[in-house]
């Protein structure tokens, strides 16, 4: 097909473009399964390898330079090696990196996240949005004394044994829409990792609704992102989140907010503000920590307050939360400077500007070329489907043409530019170190492609 073409074409140019990369990956493959440390990385022919990360640039082991937009699955809102950030982490590299002990940084990161999120009143640090999501719904579990969570089919909820149950599962094992089947993702995952788990569909309430009124007592939490920013960037449909919010209440379970990915980037206070509606938990990581390894949960104080109980007695009264690493001052400081120095009022304002110019950008060049395509935009975050059709699950995500798409990042990549990490489960994200030159660098590389792909 004109496809298959189009991306050999690419394919063969890219392994021109990054012929240092591929032998480093030769090498690597020796050392560590596929060359990568999560398995998400792994490309064919083989990754871009870095050599460094500056401002909005990534260099390759090449020597070529990218303009980007990828920053990490959208770790970094405040670009690479933000200098106020690397200078704060220097000076607390000297004084310290960790002390696993309570101190002053822990009040300096824990109150930007209470101020910014109504539904937040305590929170704890955790290394990993994993832990977050772990530990969140650990503790739904502990309040409410009930085992099941609610979840939707085909979210990405990190890499502990239920979330890799039918996280992305292929559309040959599903079943029917309003009955799927569980799929477990990885072996090794067991199989009582699917008893935890009840599947609805994203932007279908009344899936939900069904799942509570035949399991309602066994139900602790809906654990759902805002928006599915591993679907690209999947929105509520209206009234989809209000409606979540009635059932959590009106069944007496828990709504837990995954704000991994959402939190800090659609608005400072994440898809809840963005969307109106506040969880009961919410799970952080990525964005807070300005690309230092951290994560959070946090929610309202009598949720929270049983992890304090765990301490009564050693009969598993509260909620277990541990771990050498959490809250160590580095995360903290991170957290810190990342949302009350960097984050401010105005380069909200910037980012969703510039976020608005890219969208904006890709939605002429697809009309003056003709493409079959659309923009999706929600603040920082933003993403272009190769199709008319309207994605609103994750089943009609799942009949995206994903050769196509690879085309397009691939001529994207060769250009100079990541629009966004490696497949249409991702997304762009705009940081508070672009500018309009990057964005229209960003475009100029499409207006270039898109001819190509609409021919
Ligand atoms: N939840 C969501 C929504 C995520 O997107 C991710 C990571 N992409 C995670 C959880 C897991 O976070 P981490 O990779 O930090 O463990």
């Amino acid at each position: 097909t004109a496809t298959d073409g189009l991306l050999s074409r690419e394919k063969s140019r890219y392994r021109d473009r990054t012929t240092d990369s591929a032998e480093m990956a030769d090498e690597l493959r020796e050392l560590v399964p596929a060359g990568v440390c999560s398995t998400f990385r792994a490309y064919d022919p083989h990754p871009v390898h870095a050599d460094r990360a500056e401002g909005t640039y990534l260099f390759d082991v090449d020597g070529n330079r990218y303009v980007d937009f990828a920053l990490n699955n959208g770790a970094q809102l405040v670009g690479h090696a933000h200098p106020r950030l690397t200078d704060e982490i220097t000076e607390q590299v000297q004084r310290g990196t960790l002390y696993t002990r309570p101190n002053e940084l822990l009040e300096a990161a824990a109150r930007p996240l209470i101020e910014r999120w109504e539904a937040i009143q305590q929170v704890r640090f955790t290394n990993s949005g994993t832990e977050s999501v772990m530990h969140a719904s650990r503790l739904a579990r502990a309040y409410t004394g009930c085992e099941k969570l609610i979840r939707m089919e085909g979210a990405y909820h990190g890499a502990h044994d239920p979330a890799l149950v039918s996280k992305m599962p292929p559309l040959e094992a599903v079943g029917p829409a309003d009955d799927p089947n569980p799929v477990r993702e990885s072996k090794g995952v067991p199989a009582d990792a699917e008893d935890q788990l009840l599947l609805a569909q994203y932007n279908d309430a009344d899936s939900v609704e069904r799942l509570l009124r035949d399991h309602g007592d066994e139900v602790a939490a809906i654990l759902v992102e805002p928006a599915c920013l591993n679907l690209g960037l999947v929105e509520p449909e209206s009234g989809f989140l209000h409606r979540l919010r009635e059932l959590a209440d009106e069944h007496d379970v828990l709504l837990v907010f995954d704000e991994v990915k959402t939190g800090v980037k659609l608005a400072p206070g994440g898809g809840a503000e963005y969307y109106g509606v506040q969880p009961d938990l919410v799970a952080l990581a990525k964005a807070i920590g300005g690309g230092y390894p951290v994560g959070a949960f946090g929610g309202r104080r009598e949720i929270m307050q049983l992890i304090a109980d765990d301490l009564e007695d050693g009969t598993a009264t509260g909620a277990a939360h541990y771990g050498t690493y959490n809250g160590n001052p580095l995360a903290l400081r991170a957290v810190s400077v990342t949302l009350s120095e960097i984050l401010t009022d105005d380069a909200y304002e910037r980012i969703d500007d510039l976020s608005e110019r890219l969208a904006a950008g890709y939605r002429g060049i697809i009309e003056d070329v003709g493409l079959e395509a659309h923009v999706r935009r929600a603040g920082s975050q933003g993403m272009v489907y190769f199709t008319d059709e309207r994605i609103s699950t994750f089943r009609d995500w799942s009949r995206i043409d994903e050769e196509f798409h690879e085309a397009y990042w691939l001529g994207m990549v060769n250009r100079g530019v990541f629009p966004h990490p490696h497949d249409a489960s991702q997304q762009w994200t705009v940081s508070v170190q672009h500018d309009a030159d990057d964005v229209d660098a960003h475009l100029e590389a499409f207006a270039d492609l898109a001819t190509d792909l609409a021919a």
